[in-house]
């Protein structure tokens, strides 16, 4: 039975959930209760054969972690044990990384999983008189106190009060110029034309989407190349996922190692890049030799992996002559050889780094999708049966857009640093 009254209406929750208690429901979705001051709303109380309940609560996770869940069904034993409720057993459901989709219709009784928590969750509520004391000392205050913003504003989760704590910082200041370390920039003296700047866009859904995929799993759904020649010439191509049945890994792979040609560089702004097209190469045996071939640098993480998961790469080719260079850019350029007051050893995002060394580049800001976030959103629109033809091409030309975007500001990157080099040695 669900108990359909919301937040603002909790006195009325907690009497429909004392009738659906005393008609003998067997289980009560978003059941109410108070207790010390403290309302909580349970995902699934569950009436055990055996007598007494279970406390479910329901996360879209792929597994229990105590730093984020404990406390959640700690408060709800502590309040629910409070109010006179029998709770014999507690645990987090949540999604079975090990399902497979087989596409249609989900079967929650395969894509959920269950974690028994019982005993840290009893020993847990022990601590919770303490929290809320000092909770409700807090609630009590006539003015917000004064806590610096840090590392806990992110960790277990982003706080959803950061706009508000961060108000008055004062906004990143993008002005002034970039110094460089010049034994790094020469690093992009040794690139091989054509240079390939290239840039992914993924989907990690919760529930899978495309069939064979499961939980979580990351299926490559964008590719974005411009490559630049000798001479300057620069030329785009792109693809992007269409079908939202197909697991689109393959055809990622398919059509990305023929775009890339023989010859030259690939170059990507992170790590990101190479770990995607290694997952890909483990799950897909037979794009193993290709991607090996094409981009022989990739071999020792492509073996790391396999030997990870148990996998022979016995019959992997060993590396000969030919095949693309890779290089990172961000990592091996832009992080070690560039200095700004906005930039740190963790911080040269490719946003960033546009904002400094591709100046005339349209600012993100300005585009409909403009991070990657975003773009994960718009593309499971996209792909969504339910939405309309127009609406789908329209999406299709911002997501585009947006990766285009990435692979030109690094092509403008790259030019910028090498005008910059240039200079320093006349
Ligand atoms: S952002 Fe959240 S965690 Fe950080 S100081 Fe503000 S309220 Fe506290």
């Amino acid at each position: 039975m669900l108990i359909a009254q919301d937040y603002l209406h909790h006195t009325e929750a907690i009497e429909a959930t004392r009738t659906a208690l005393g008609e003998g429901a067997p289980a009560i979705f978003e059941a109410a209760f108070t207790h010390d001051n403290v309302k909580i709303r349970v995902d699934v109380l569950r009436h055990l054969d055996e007598g007494g309940f279970e406390l479910i609560e329901v996360k879209s996770t792929g597994g229990y972690k105590s730093e984020k869940h404990l406390p959640d069904v700690g408060v709800q034993l502590y309040v629910l044990l409070g109010c006179g409720i029998d709770v014999k057993r507690v645990s987090l459901m949540h999604l079975d990384q090990t399902y497979v989709y087989p596409g249609g219709e989900y079967d929650p009784q395969r894509a959920l999983a269950s974690t028994d928590v019982t005993s840290e969750a009893f020993a847990y509520i022990e601590s919770v008189p303490g929290h809320l004391d000092e909770m409700m000392a807090t609630l009590a205050l006539a003015e917000p106190p004064e806590v610096p913003s840090g590392s806990g504003c992110k960790q277990p989760y982003d706080c959803a009060f950061i706009g508000w704590c961060m108000r008055d910082e004062p906004p990143p200041d993008y002005s002034g110029e970039v110094t460089t370390v010049e034994s790094v920039l020469a690093r992009l003296d040794k690139l091989r034309f054509p240079l390939l700047f290239v840039d992914f866009e993924t989907l990690n859904p919760a529930l899978p989407m495309f069939v064979g995929t499961s939980p979580f799993q990351t299926s490559r759904v964008q590719w974005s190349i411009h490559t630049l020649h000798a001479d300057g010439r620069l030329e785009h191509a792109e693809w992007l996922a269409e079908d939202a049945a197909l697991n689109p890994d393959p055809e990622f792979m398919r059509t990305l190692l023929e775009a890339l040609g023989t010859e030259g560089t690939f170059i990507h702004y992170s790590p990101y890049e190479r770990t995607q097209l290694v997952d890909i190469a483990v799950r897909h045996a037979e794009f193993r030799q290709p991607l090996i071939e094409r981009i022989p640098g990739f071999r020792d993480k492509l073996v790391e992996k396999l030997v990870d998961r148990g996998i022979s790469h016995a019959d992997l080719p060993t590396i000969g002559e030919g095949g693309l260079a890779d290089f990172d850019l961000g990592a091996r350029v832009v992080r070690d050889g560039c200095i700004h007051r906005t930039m740190g050893s963790r911080q040269y995002s490719i946003k960033v780094a546009t904002k400094l060394l591709a100046r005339d580049l349209p600012a993100y800001e300005s585009l409909v999708v403009s991070n990657g976030d975003q773009a994960m959103v718009a593309t499971y629109e996209m792909l969504d049966p339910e939405t309309s033809p127009e609406r789908a091409e329209q999406i299709r030309e911002d997501l585009l857009e947006y990766c285009r975007q990435d692979t030109l500001a690094m092509v403008e990157i790259y030019r910028t640093l090498v005008g910059m080099r240039a200079g320093a040695e006349r």
